[in-house]
């Protein structure tokens, strides 16, 4: 078993961490502080490292990464600035559904924009009456020539304010339930909808919103995948999201570690730095234990991921660690910050406002702990 990262690997973290922290960081404060949504350009400047697209194949303009390696680069970015690494995994995400199950025309209209970020996409699953359910979605979906007809809402759709297009799943035949659910691509130029923010605890700068459709038309073509498909197609990338989300973790876990680690050297009291206590070394040591654990959780995940093995199971224990560790791990830094911990002066409070909703977004831990429940037991405790 090998825990190193190789030579590339190494040289990338380094290299994506010096500009993130010369190019981006310097601006982070401001757009948070001022709730200013992320702009191309901003995306445009972390394109280059393979963040949306990194994982396809070079032929069609990505960046042929493995899992781990894709891994690494979005925990340097949360570690930065986790607003702006929500944009890009959001877009990243619908490019990743059209390129696998696209038909060619769609490919052929969809892939460039979106891997230039010249289009921002969403991904609409969730509705006012409808989260974990999914198979429930009331928004329907009717065929009346070429258009299908689009009417209900969707709700805490991150990137929604700012998207050009989106994939987003309707229910097709009421009859069938879960297996009537199909999705399309919707794009602002072709389709006519509504969108409302949602003020929320974090992530400030990637605006998360309530769309409205009412007789909105699709394009008949814009079904992606099959009819009646649409679920199955979401959890396409079920595993991929939540071994992504204990990366997204260790990244502010990491970030919250070092910022910590800096202020209690710094800090002076009793004529000494804090760092000096041995109360204070213990809170560093279990939040560095803890780090580490989450992303080792996470590698686990992400080398199943590459090796094509199941990892149902790894993916949700990554997702249910990691969500629920670094908000220990976010708390101690605001312990060890004090006062100032508490307030927007210092970066830890953010650190745990970006952070708090990952125990709910990406299947709540409520269901990681039923779906690691029915691995192990045989038996579902769910639908
Ligand atoms: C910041 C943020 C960004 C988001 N971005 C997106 C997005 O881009 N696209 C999108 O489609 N959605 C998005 N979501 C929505 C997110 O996916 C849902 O919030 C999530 O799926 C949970 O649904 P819900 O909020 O309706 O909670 P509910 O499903 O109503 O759950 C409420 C509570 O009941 C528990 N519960 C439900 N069923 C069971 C059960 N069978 N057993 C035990 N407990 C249960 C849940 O665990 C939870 O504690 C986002 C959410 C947030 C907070």
């Amino acid at each position: 078993m090998d825990f190193d990262l190789n030579e590339e690997q190494k040289m990338l973290k380094t290299n994506i961490r010096r500009f993130l922290e010369k190019e981006i960081q310097p601006i982070v404060e401001e757009y948070e502080i001022k709730s200013i949504p992320i702009t191309k350009e901003i995306i445009k400047k972390v394109l280059p490292f393979g963040y949306i697209g990194g994982l396809l194949p070079e032929e069609i303009g990505g960046g042929n990464l493995d899992h781990i390696t894709y891994f690494l680069m979005i925990e340097e970015l949360s570690r930065v600035w986790p607003s702006l690494r929500a944009a890009v995994s959001t877009s990243n995400m619908i490019l990743t559904h059209i390129y696998e199950s696209g038909t060619e025309k769609q490919k052929e209209k969809f892939i460039e924009p979106l891997l230039k970020a010249d289009k921002i996409g969403f991904f609409a699953l969730t509705e006012p009456n409808v989260g974990s359910d999914t198979s429930s979605i009331e928004m329907t979906a009717v065929l009346k020539e070429n258009h299908w007809v689009l009417n209900g809402t969707k709700t805490f759709i991150t990137n929604g304010m700012e998207a050009d297009m989106g994939i987003l799943f309707a229910q097709t035949d009421k009859t069938k339930g879960g297996k009537g659910i199909t999705a399309f691509i919707v794009d602002y130029t072709e389709t006519t909808y509504k969108a409302k923010p949602i003020e929320k605890m974090g992530m400030h700068s990637c605006p998360t919103a309530e769309l409205f459709f009412e007789d909105s038309l699709v394009p008949k073509e814009n079904v992606l995948g099959e009819v009646g498909q649409g679920l199955k197609l979401a959890g396409k990338m079920l595993n991929f999201a939540r071994a992504l989300v204990a990366f997204i973790c260790t990244g502010v876990a990491q970030a919250c570690v070092d910022t910590s680690i800096k202020y209690a050297k710094e800090r002076i009291q009793f004529g000494r730095p804090i760092g000096s206590f041995q109360l204070i070394q213990a809170h560093i040591a279990d939040m560095l234990t803890l780090t580490s654990s989450m992303r080792l959780l996470g590698l686990q995940a992400a080398y199943l991921l590459d090796k094509e093995l199941p990892c149902q199971r790894e993916a949700s224990m990554a997702k249910l660690f990691a969500t629920e560790k670094v908000l220990q791990v976010a708390e101690k830094a605001m312990q060890i910050h004090g006062g100032y911990g508490y307030s927007r002066e210092f970066l830890v409070e953010r650190y745990y406002r970006d952070i708090r909703h990952f125990t709910i977004a990406e299947g709540t831990n409520e269901i990681q702990r039923l779906i690691i429940g029915r691995d192990a037991l045989g038996i579902s405790a769910f639908k």
